[in-house]
Parts: C-alpha cells; sequence; structure tokens
C-alpha cells in the first residue's frame, strides 16, 4: 500500500490572550518540532500510532504547553495529568488519568493500551504501573514552570467572579502509507480545577477517537462541553452515519451542533486518505499539519 501520509497537531483551543501573543514563535517552534518527529516516522513507512505518540511526547516535553512538563496546577497547586491514545486499525485504545510524576503519559496510555487487558487506568495505580514498566518518572516540582506556577497564583488570588478559564492540551492525528490512522490527546488540565477533576482529554470518544472507516480525532478545550457532546467520537459518527466529508463533520459537530455551547471546542482529525480536518469555536487554536510531502502549515488565529 501507498497511501498518502499526513499529520496534524495541536496545542490547545482558547482565548486570545497576552500569553499566547508572548509566547507565540515558542508555540510555533514546538509544534513544527512535533510535526517533524511524526514525519521522519511516517516518513520511512513507520505505523501512525507511533507517530502520533512521538509527536505527542515532543509536545509534553516542551515547556510551553499544557502537557507533561508545564502542565497546570490544580487547586491544591499539584500536577494531575490525563492522557490518551487510539489505533484506528483495531479500535484498541489506552487512557489514564490523574497521573502525577510521569514524564510522558502519552506513552503510559500506549502501554496500558498494549501491555494490559485494560483501557483505563487511574491515579495511584497508573502510577504503580508505570513504576512496573519502567517509565521515566520525576519528582513532582520536574513539571512545574514559572509560568504555570504564576497563572496558578493570580487565579488563587482572584475573586471567584473574575476567574477565567485557563486551560491547553496538546494532541496529534495521523495517516500512515499503510493506510491506518490513530490519535492521541494529553493534558495538564484547567488552571485551579479541583483535585481529582478529570478532563475529555483521556476519555476515549471525547477526548480522542480513531477508526480506519471514518477518522482520527483530538480535541481541546473546556473539558466538560466535550465530554458532554462526546465530541470526537460525534465527528467519527457524522461521517460515518450521514456521509459527511472530514471537514464537514469537524464543522458540523463543532460549529453547528454545539453553537449554543459557552465553552471552547476544537478538534483536529485525519482520514485515511491523508485528508486533513480542522474546526474550532474558540479565538485561537495552536494547530500545524503537514500532507505528503508538502510544507508544514501553521496556524493560531483563525
Ligand atoms: N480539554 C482539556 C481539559 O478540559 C483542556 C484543554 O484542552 O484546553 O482538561
Amino acid at each position: 500500500m501507498n497511501n498518502t501520509i499526513a499529520i496534524a497537531v495541536h496545542g490547545g483551543a482558547k482565548p486570545f490572550s497576552a500569553t499566547v501573543e508572548k509566547n507565540t514563535s515558542h508555540y510555533e517552534e514546538g509544534l513544527r518540532e512535533a510535526i517533524s518527529s511524526a514525519y521522519d516516522i511516517l516518513q520511512r513507512g513507520g505505523y501512525a500510532l507511533d507517530a502520533v505518540e512521538a509527536a505527542v511526547r515532543r509536545l509534553e516535553d516542551n515547556i510551553y504547553f499544557n502537557a507533561g512538563i508545564g502542565s497546570a496546577l490544580n487547586s491544591a497547586g499539584m500536577v494531575e495529568m490525563d492522557a490518551s491514545i487510539m489505533d484506528g486499525s483495531n479500535l484498541r485504545a489506552g487512557a489514564v488519568a490523574m497521573v502525577r510524576k510521569v514524564r510522558n503519559p502519552v506513552s503510559l496510555a500506549r502501554s496500558v493500551m498494549t501491555g494490559t487487558s485494560h483501557v483505563f487506568l487511574g491515579g495511584e495505580g497508573a502510577l504503580q504501573y508505570a513504576e512496573r514498566v519502567g517509565l521515566e518518572l520525576h519528582p513532582e516540582p520536574f513539571f512545574v514552570t514559572d509560568e504555570q506556577f504564576a497563572a496558578f497564583q493570580e487565579h488563587a488570588t482572584k475573586e471567584a467572579s473574575a476567574k477565567i478559564k485557563v486551560h491547553g492540551t496538546v494532541g496529534a492525528v495521523a495517516a500512515d502509507v499503510h493506510g491506518n490512522i490513530a490519535s492521541a490527546t494529553s493534558t495538564g488540565g484547567t488552571t485551579f480545577q479541583m483535585e481529582g477533576r478529570i478532563g475529555d482529554s483521556c476519555m476515549v470518544g471525547s477526548g480522542c477517537y480513531a477508526n480506519n472507516k471514518t477518522c482520527a480525532v483530538s480535541t481541546t478545550g473546556d473539558g466538560e462541553y466535550i465530554i458532554r457532546g462526546v465530541i470526537a467520537y460525534d465527528i467519527s459518527a457524522a461521517m460515518e452515519y450521514s456521509g459527511k466529508t472530514l471537514q464537514d463533520a469537524c464543522n458540523f459537530v463543532v460549529c453547528q451542533k454545539n453553537k449554543d455551547v459557552t465553552g471552547d471546542i476544537g478538534a483536529i482529525a485525519v482520514d485515511a486518505l491523508g485528508n486533513i480536518g480542522i474546526s474550532f469555536n474558540s479565538e485561537c487554536m495552536l494547530r500545524a499539519w503537514k500532507i505528503g510531502d508538502g510544507q508544514i502549515a501553521l496556524k493560531i488565529l483563525r
């Protein structure tokens, strides 16, 4: 088989802010690196699943994105991370929630998928499993950046009515030469979220979904709306049951079906033909993509 390879990554759908403006060049560099690491794999005939894991690991390791190092702090001043991954060739999936100390939660999610009979591990058990399979662990301060600590402090001192939601997430979708697609999503959640809050990013069907027959999707935004709207699966369902094209399915679910949602919703998607679909209702979404041997496309605003 010699299908068109394609990769898209995101670094969160969110309001445009002074932080976004200040960090634009860092975001662009990080997105570009993530695309390149996935593209290297796809170009050599590698699998979409490996490509999305590689891209998300790069973003988790990048201090400017809210996942892995640089994750948001919860109301207890701690980092609790969520991640998921799905293989569209066999509908296998792995997910982890409320993970601490694990440098790359996306790899833990993949290990849950391939090394256990389960789909989803959370909390202490997920950490113990990460230790058992030898994933890289670090003490909690390793994950805390100055920027996220300042955001936490600012939030902690604000009146409840003045609190704005600060969030972000990273994700990747890819199509390989074999006709397979995959998706992965990873996040530190939202700044000052309740301890134990679990967002959409680790939920198969909401934050992440992949099926070779339709599409692979990674979402970002206000997780509570994305969970209730089962956004990633709904995009797939719009293709499967209504025969929509990839981009039409993304637009329909994000901008029409959920048009009354007051929170941010963003999605990136790919199909097995190497088409890419992107839709978001927020002021900006950090995103980049590359199809075949074309140029890397990079965008933050609309
Ligand atoms: N969806 C993530 C969450 O709610 C945050 C984000 O994507 O910005 O945890």
